[in-house]
Order: structure tokens, then C-alpha cells, then sequence
């Protein structure tokens, strides 16, 4: 294997939590909405082969979320937050590095 890979940690057990929500939507609504501002999320479909599964990104607050189809048409939505980067971040300055097994020369 070429060593040009990027050198990668072990786990870390990041305390950054999810909020997760369920989203059961009336007849007749086509749109996915950000649960901070009600705002209509932009979404996209990462993976062709995966159309239950979608990234939702709400431009007002840019706030991140993971969308998983429960029943079908999207009826019944499973919604989860994705931390933003900043806590993203502050949570790995606050958690203590892992023991390295290898590291990057
Ligand atoms: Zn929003």
C-alpha cells in the first residue's frame, strides 16, 4: 500500500450529542422543514442507490440535519441534527486523545 495515506486516530468518543426527532407528515406536505426555523431544507441525495436516506441542509441557520425514510413516501421521517463544526470541534478539545496505536511520521 503507498504510505501517502492520511494517518487516521482511533475512535474518539466524541460528547457531542445527536438530537434525533421524528417528523410525521400530514397529507399533501411535500416539504421537509429545519426544526430550528420551519424554514424548507434543501435536500440531497449523497448516495443514487440509497433514496431513503438524505442530507438536509436549512439555509437560514445553516443548520445540518440526516433524514431517513421510516414509512414509505416519507410519512413518517426519522430527523437527526448533525452537530454544527464549531461544537464539533470544541467537543474534541475537551475529550482526551486516544492512545495512538500508529502515527504519521
Ligand atoms: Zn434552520
Amino acid at each position: 500500500m503507498p504510505s501517502s495515506r492520511p494517518a487516521l486516530s482511533g475512535p474518539i468518543p466524541l460528547p457531542v450529542g445527536f438530537v434525533t426527532r421524528i417528523i410525521s407528515r400530514g397529507q399533501g406536505t411535500r416539504s421537509l422543514c429545519c426544526p430550528d426555523c420551519s424554514v424548507s431544507l434543501n435536500l440531497f441525495q449523497p448516495d443514487e442507490d440509497e433514496p431513503a436516506r438524505l442530507l438536509g441542509l436549512c439555509e437560514t441557520c445553516s443548520k445540518w440535519v440526516f433524514l431517513v425514510e421510516i414509512e414509505p413516501d416519507w410519512s413518517k421521517v426519522l430527523l437527526v441534527e448533525l452537530p454544527s463544526s464549531d461544537s464539533v470541534r470544541q467537543g474534541l478539545e475537551a475529550t482526551p486523545a486516544p492512545r495512538r496505536g500508529r502515527r504519521a511520521p
